[in-house]
């Protein structure tokens, strides 16, 4: 069994919540889940931003979430997609260096180029209008892209001004497409992490990956001691005969994935059929508890509720009373808090 990050009770709040007058939970109250926020508080602000980030802080996340790719100069930037379009002016800026898919890549710009881009809000390819039109408006205010170790130093900045321990959650994205581009991205997020002092179990930290093999590699050959977490998506999970959940084409279950991973994140759709009243939940959590592992579902998000939720918070006390959960990813890290400490 791996050990369990004990959330701490906040020192500082923020004034968002200390507005809200939220009870502090006390130490010797059993763990709660913990708070993941997803892209940073990214329902109010561009996602993976710093202003993003500094938000999700102040509304008592234990942990941040970074998503790292890297530049043509060898960078890893915080930032989802392999490509720059869907959060960012590249195509404005740089129209010429789209390839031929008409996509601009990351590892195509140097990163004195991706710091000069404007990054807005999420937006679909054609025509260009943003994924959720209720957030954060469009070509407002000046937002930038930031390295991983900048938001490190961000983040544990905040934790010596504040008297806080907010860990650090990093996916690293796509393995197999940064070595065709001739890089080892994995290696690099180790190398920036172990500089900041995040090396093994004990450190307020995960590492994130979808890809099975890349993640056992991190664990054997890169023979890196933090807590990894599997993520799995919906396609990729199924269920065998003898009622035991599969991964990777059928060849791993919960107990071979526990033998590198301390975790799964999965789809959160995974865990329940039907999130109404009739639903019932799956056996996802139960295998990975039995097999030693955390689970932090992701993404819970107030404007994109499944069917059958009446709201955010009942989604939140679903997954946490009857779901089990130890933690999940959210774009709403202020309404969850609110929802674990009561
Ligand atoms: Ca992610």
């Amino acid at each position: 069994m791996q050990p369990r990050f004990i959330p701490q009770t906040p020192a500082v709040c923020g004034l968002f919540l200390l507005a809200l007058g939220t009870v502090q939970i006390a130490a010797e109250e059993r763990a709660r889940p913990l708070v993941i926020a997803h892209r940073g508080a990214s329902a109010y602000l561009p996602e993976h931003t710093l202003p993003a980030k500094a938000l999700a802080y102040g509304m008592g996340a234990d942990f941040l979430e970074q998503d790292v790719v890297l530049t043509r100069d060898g960078h890893p930037i915080v930032t989802h997609d392999i490509h720059l379009d869907r959060v960012t002016d590249v195509a404005e800026r740089f129209p010429d260096r789209a390839r031929d898919d008409k996509r601009f890549y990351a590892v195509d710009f140097t990163l004195e180029e991706i710091r000069s881009l404007q990054v807005r809000e999420r937006t679909t390819a054609n025509p260009r209008k943003a994924v959720y039109p209720d957030r954060f408006p469009l070509r407002r205010s000046r937002f930038s892209l930031h390295t991983l170790a900048e938001e490190i130093e961000f983040i544990q900045g905040l934790n010596q001004s504040t008297g806080r321990n907010v860990g650090i959650y990093t996916e690293i994205k796509q393995p197999k497409w940064h070595r065709e581009q001739g890089f080892d991205i994995s290696r690099v997020v180790i190398q920036t992490l172990k500089k900041y002092g995040y090396v093994d179990q004990n450190s307020a930290a995960f590492l994130q990956c979808f890809d099975v093999q890349e993640l056992q590699r991190i664990h054997q050959e890169l023979d890196c001691q933090l807590r990894l977490v599997q993520l799995l998506a919906l396609p990729d999970v199924v269920r065998a005969d003898n009622g035991e959940f599969r991964v990777d084409g059928g060849k791993m279950n919960m107990v071979t994935l526990a033998a590198y991973a301390a975790g799964i994140g999965p789809d959160f759709l995974l865990l329940r059929h039907d999130f109404g009243p009739k639903g019932r939940w799956s056996d996802l959590v139960n295998q990975a508890h039995a097999a030693g592992m955390v689970v932090h579902p992701y993404t819970l998000r107030a404007d994109q509720l499944p069917a059958g939720v009446a709201d955010f918070e009942t989604l939140v006390k679903q997954l946490v009373t009857d779901g089990q959960v130890d933690g999940f990813f959210t774009d709403h890290p202020d309404r969850a808090y609110q929802t674990v400490v009561r």
